[in-house]
């Protein structure tokens, strides 16, 4: 299991530095040809069109939750928090002599939600 995480590491690696390769060939090319510049425009483009999706989303799902936290509040005026669904969290990073730990706390009504865990898996590591 780990040699195969192992491997789809490697394996990711090449595949950024084949990618890194591929886009410095453009731009250099672009230099001296018009359609190269159009690729390359183009593929600028289609990064920040997709930045600003994701980033739009998330912004979205960050209001949605504040707009149900609103409700909860004017229904629970004195334990909203216990009632919040923390379905959105921060991360925050603090040094203990050798060790980092790293804390989890509710985006939305700032709960503490105890200590984060890394899970990796093949597909990358998430903070849970
Ligand atoms: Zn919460």
């Amino acid at each position: 299991m780990s040699l195969l995480r192992y491997i789809l590491g490697v394996l990711g690696t090449l595949v950024y530095i084949i990618l890194y390769f591929v886009f410095g060939g453009i731009v250099i090319a672009s230099f001296y040809n018009a359609t190269l510049r159009y690729v390359l425009g183009s593929i600028i483009l289609f990064f920040i069109v997709v930045a600003l999706i994701i980033k739009t989303s998330s912004d979205r799902r960050l209001r949605a939750a504040r707009d149900e936290y609103d409700e909860i509040q004017k229904k629970h005026l004195y334990d909203a928090q216990e009632h919040c669904p923390h379905r959105l969290f921060a991360l925050s990073q603090k040094d203990i002599g050798v060790i980092i730990m790293t804390d989890k706390w509710c985006k939305v009504c700032g709960k503490y939600l105890g200590p984060a865990t890394l899970k990796r898996s093949i597909f990358g590591n998430k903070w849970e």
